[in-house]
């Protein structure tokens, strides 16, 4: 069976813990969107690592790691995340790596800074990776496919010397930066060879004959709903689609076969980059849950940024989970929220005058302000519980509250960062 894994909001839900966790039934795991710009954060026996382009599963050694095409592929990042795990411990992982995967040049990354350079404080708030170069590339279809690695001098050659021409014009008068010279992209290519040559696979065959045998596979999206390119808050969004239904895409199997979509939704939103952010609170309030957030605070994984936050958006998480096609929620990081009085949760936006509980599109967005209610708090630690009616009243009224809200199952919640902080609910 196949099941995605995919985030409901801005990201940083902990997709991360939920895979590793699933991971333990599953036999491969695909990444099948994004690149290394976000990262997930697991904790497990091995301690605790910050993973970029590895699906979440490499820890296991019963599952196969999968980069599907749909990645933007940093071999030299993920060469150094492969050594970095196997360094401290974890067991060589089995990987392989889709023979029509793109590769993130390095100068995609320079493209990424110089562009962010020269929009000054209209930029993005890129995490300088490369990553909306690296799609706008393939999209024009000059990107370089893992495929053309093993293509002729000659022919590899023609396609640099096209890219190049195309590329220095842009380097020369928008940017004032040096060029770019042929031979030397020629040169990083091959080492991306040498590097990437024992992972290469047909990876949408694998996975077709893994499926026909009846294999646990599971998709991991990167990043949530709300900065898919489509569905999201466009343009404050990432460059590939955030969805599951991309999964099909982005590894390369058929749409029906993937059955199960479990939505990750954390208990209260943070957020990274530009962008509309309704319910964001700021001040005292703000750290406090910043530092009290996720493990060991609410920092980019990436970036070590902090992260913007706010309390829960019932109206972002309805739609979040209803473009990603849901059928179960993971509602996560629940035992962070402990320490508050009382919780607010926002249920409406009201935008001009009028209160609504459907997302709008980002104009409208921009406009909007929270309507908040205020729940009672739990007041006290839940790591640790395992079953639903163990948890307070409290704590179960503010599930069962935003289930009702966002009008999709909540079947798991997570109540601590580790493999085993979790509590499954028969729905
Ligand atoms: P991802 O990109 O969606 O995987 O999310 P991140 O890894 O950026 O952020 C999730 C953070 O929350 C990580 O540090 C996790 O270890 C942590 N985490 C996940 N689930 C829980 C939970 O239920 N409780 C707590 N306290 N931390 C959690």
């Amino acid at each position: 069976m196949v099941k995605a894994v995919v985030g409901a909001n801005w990201g940083d839900e902990g997709k991360g813990k939920i895979t590793d966790m699933l991971g333990k039934e599953a036999d491969i795991i695909v990444r099948f969107q994004g690149g290394a710009n976000a990262g997930h954060t697991i904790v497990n026996n091995y301690g605790k690592f910050a993973l970029h382009t590895l699906p979440s599963g490499v820890f296991y050694d019963h599952t196969t790691s999968v980069i599907g095409n749909g990645v933007a592929l940093n071999i030299p990042v993920l060469f150094h995340e492969i050594q970095g795990i196997v360094d401290r411990g974890v067991p060589m992982p089995k990987i392989k790596v889709s023979d029509r995967a793109q590769m993130v040049m390095s100068y995609h990354v320079l493209f990424d800074q110089y562009e962010e350079e020269r929009l000054g404080k209209n930029s993005f708030g890129s995490t300088k990776s490369g990553i909306a170069p690296f799609y706008s590339d393939k999209y024009a279809k000059i990107g370089f496919q893992v495929s053309e690695l093993f293509a002729d001098r000659e022919e590899l050659m023609a396609k640099i010397n096209r890219v190049c021409e195309q590329k220095n014009i842009t380097l020369e008068h928008l940017y004032h930066k040096p060029a770019l010279e042929p031979e030397k992209i020629y040169e990083e290519l091959m080492e991306y060879k040498e590097m990437v040559a024992p992972y290469v696979c047909d990876v949408s065959a694998y996975l077709w004959n893994a499926i026909k045998e009846g294999k646990e596979i599971l998709l991991e999206g990167q990043l949530g709903s709300l900065k898919d390119p489509d569905h999201g808050i466009y343009p404050m969004v990432t460059s590939s689609s955030t969805l599951a239904a991309y999964g099909a895409i982005g590894a390369g199997i058929p749409p029906y076969e993937i059955k199960k979509i479990i939505t990750v939704c954390k208990a209260y939103s943070s957020a990274v980059g530009a962008g509309a952010f309704v319910s964001e609170i700021f001040g005292e309030e703000a750290d406090e849950l910043r530092r009290r957030g996720g493990d060991g605070g609410e920092y980019g994984a990436t970036t070590g940024r902090p992260r913007r936050m706010g309390w829960f958006d019932c109206v972002a998480s309805k739609y979040g989970c209803r473009i990603q096609g849901t059928t179960d929620v993971a509602f996560t990081v629940l035992d962070v929220l402990g320490y508050l009085d009382e919780i607010p949760v926002c249920v409406g936006y009201e935008i001009n005058g009028e209160v609504t509980t459907d997302f709008p599109t980002t104009s409208l967005l921009e406009k909007a302000k929270p309507v908040l209610k205020v729940l009672p708090g739990w007041k006290c630690d839940i790591r640790g519980i395992k079953k639903y009616e163990d948890l307070p009243e409290n704590c179960r009224n503010y599930i069962e509250f935003i289930e009702d809200q966002i009008g999709f199952p909540i079947t798991m919640v997570s109540n601590g960062p580790g493999r085993d902080d979790i509590i499954y609910r028969q729905k």
